[in-house]
């Protein structure tokens, strides 16, 4: 039988065999898992009159850095929100050079370029989709080594993303920043629940990231927090959250009266809501639970695949913890009639929502045509992304939205198989 999906959006009537769907309604990728504690307690906000940065957005800082075990923890608007902070307290200048993954969202290159910054892009590894510390290693040689000519920056800064939840290997990562005069700033947006060997995530690097957009692993819609070891940088980050004011808002208009303030750096709006922390409060609280469901689900997928060679599932490693935040499979092109579009399509149609984590970064247009990168320049990280699917993992999914998408899966790829 030969089926022709054109689009998403006319694929709804087509499914395979008879236009019946796996599913009936649309299961929606990412969806969080919103508690009747949330509820109540964004409720329990708006009566309260304080919505911005207040005792809430204190109580999630509190909270986070207790589940860290970090020293510092500056709760913010998003994840690119606390990148962009940590690279202005870290010092990055017009010029300066900073290496990163292809394999990640756009935000985390965008703030390097926001800095004035130049992103150097390093391949990653096929199976852990992470960065490769021999690549990091080589290229840190080159351009620390003195050889470098005057107009080509200076080398400042790695910024790693532990990609789905995976940590990147961090001793090697570490090490080479040691030697190399080099800051590490991680992109945690995936890795609230990461370990790496026996060191949380968030006190490795010299400052972390992480996210709460609605569809990570804690959720408060959009928001963020920055951990960090450093006393200085805790507080300028504090400061320049909040326009870069000597006192914030909770304390200037508390029931300790106004206190004057002065404006001692150009800071940003950067600052989180309790609205926001109302929400993160509870999401942090159920956030090792909420691991435990993915983690089934994760183990329902790995089984199902198993015997399917056309779908490489994720790589089981020893000594790290994984976030399980993204399901990611990658398809065997070989072995399809089909590209990676076409199953996406095809799963649409089945009522299946996914997710693509991610297409190269370096070939997105900005950084093609600013940077000069191409198409065979970082082939792993661009094999990933021409094969790469998100499944729904959510901590809202119940065991029969797994098995629907695990039945859609099977019936696309044998569809389609060569
Ligand atoms: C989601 C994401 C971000 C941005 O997070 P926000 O909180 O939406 O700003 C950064 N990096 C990666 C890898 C992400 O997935």
């Amino acid at each position: 039988m030969e089926i022709q999906y054109h689009s998403a959006a006319d694929a709804d009537d087509i499914a395979i065999r008879g236009g019946r769907a796996v599913r009936n309604d649309f299961l929606i990728f990412g969806s969080p898992l919103i508690g009747e504690e949330e509820v109540a307690e964004v409720v329990a906000t708006l009566r309260s009159g304080w919505l911005s940065t207040g005792p809430r957005t204190h109580q999630l800082e509190e909270d986070f850095k207790r589940y860290v075990r970090c020293k510092h923890s500056m709760a913010v608007s998003s994840c690119t929100a606390g990148l962009h902070l940590a690279l202005d307290v870290a010092g990055i200048v017009p010029g300066d050079l900073v290496i990163t993954t292809p394999m990640t969202f756009a935000a985390t290159a965008n703030v390097i370029v926001q800095r004035g910054a130049r992103p150097i892009f390093l391949d990653v590894d096929r199976r852990t989709m992470n960065l490769d510390p021999n690549r990091v290693l080589d290229v840190a040689r080159k351009l620390t080594s003195g050889r470098q000519s005057a107009s080509s920056g200076r080398l400042r800064a790695i910024i790693p993303v532990h990609m789905a939840g995976r940590p990147c290997d961090m001793n090697a990562i570490m090490e080479i920043a040691r030697s190399h005069d080099l800051l590490v700033i991680e992109d945690a947006a995936h890795a609230i629940e990461s370990w790496y060997r026996d060191r949380k995530i968030g006190t490795i690097g010299d400052i972390t990231a992480f996210s709460f957009y609605v569809t990570k692993n804690v959720c408060t819609g959009e928001g963020g927090m920055v951990t960090t070891e450093r006393d200085d940088w805790a507080e300028e980050i504090r400061v320049k959250s909040l326009h870069g004011i000597s006192k914030d808002a909770w304390r200037r208009y508390s029931s300790a009266g106004f206190q004057p303030y002065e404006t001692i750096y150009p800071g940003y709006k950067y600052n989180m809501m309790d609205l926001q922390a109302a929400l993160g409060i509870h999401q942090l609280a159920r956030v090792e639970e909420n691991l435990g469901v993915r983690e089934r689900h994760w183990q329902h997928y790995d089984r199902a695949f198993a015997d399917l060679p056309e779908v490489m599932t994720p790589l089981d490693e020893a000594n790290i913890r994984h976030a399980r935040h993204l399901y990611t499979i990658l398809l065997d092109l070989d072995r399809l009639s089909c590209s990676r579009e076409e199953v996406v399509a095809a799963l649409k149609a089945e009522n299946v929502g996914t997710g693509i984590h991610f297409t190269a970064l370096h070939l997105h247009r900005y950084y093609r045509e600013t940077f000069g990168y191409r198409r065979g320049d970082l082939p792993n990280a661009e094999w990933i992304g021409d094969r790469t699917i998100s499944l729904p993992l959510s901590a809202k999914l119940t065991d029969q939205d797994v098995e629907d998408v695990i039945l859609a899966v099977r019936k696309v790829v044998e569809e389609y198989r060569r």
